[in-house]
């Protein structure tokens, strides 16, 4: 009995980690892109304390999925991008079909799917692309990456930054400075 408790806390240990591994991979995806994130920003991404984002970064290099140096933050190796753009593959495609056929509210979207996009498979992920039609964008009008780890290019900027009288179409709801 002793041993089978032992086994059952430490399952759920390791998936408590691996989710949060893959969703520091992410905020570093989208505060920084490709560049370097900075350990504040990516605390403030995930509302957790500085020192915990430097304690993962450190964790995250081990593992091979980021390049960090304390002063310029931490680079996603292509072993960590690849992850992060699978996450958010799951994520943007999961807020699509909640927004479009589940008749969520847009406030509370993305928490619901921050919660399933750790629970749903490769496979599932796939079958529900399909059962969208393959967007490239989700309902925020954010590229969902493709299966194959590629994004479509991005052709949007912020309506401030358009001249008086110039014809533009909106397409893309930016809800905070950092997207997702
Ligand atoms: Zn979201």
């Amino acid at each position: 009995m002793t041993t089978l408790r032992f086994m059952m806390s430490d399952l759920a240990t390791t998936r408590q980690l691996s989710s949060s591994v893959g969703d520091y991979l992410k905020a570093i995806w989208e505060v920084a892109g490709t560049g370097g994130a900075s350990t504040n920003d990516v605390a403030v991404r995930l509302s957790v304390a500085p020192a915990s984002v430097t304690n993962m970064f450190g964790r995250l290099r081990e593992m091979g999925l980021v390049e960090y140096e304390r002063y310029r933050g931490a680079f996603l190796t292509e072993r960590g991008l690849e992850e992060a753009l699978r996450l958010l593959r799951r994520h943007r495609l999961i807020e699509t079909f909640l927004l479009e056929h589940l008749g969520y509210p847009w406030k509370g979207v993305h928490e619901e799917a921050e919660r399933l996009e750790h629970a749903v498979s490769d496979v599932f992920a796939q079958r529900l692309a399909e059962f969208l039609g393959s967007p490239e964008r989700d309902p925020y009008g954010d590229p969902i990456p493709r299966a194959d780890g590629t994004l479509a290019p991005e052709e949007s900027w912020l309506l401030d930054q358009t001249k008086v009288g110039e014809r533009v179409r909106a397409y893309r709801v930016q809800t905070s400075p950092i997207i997702g």
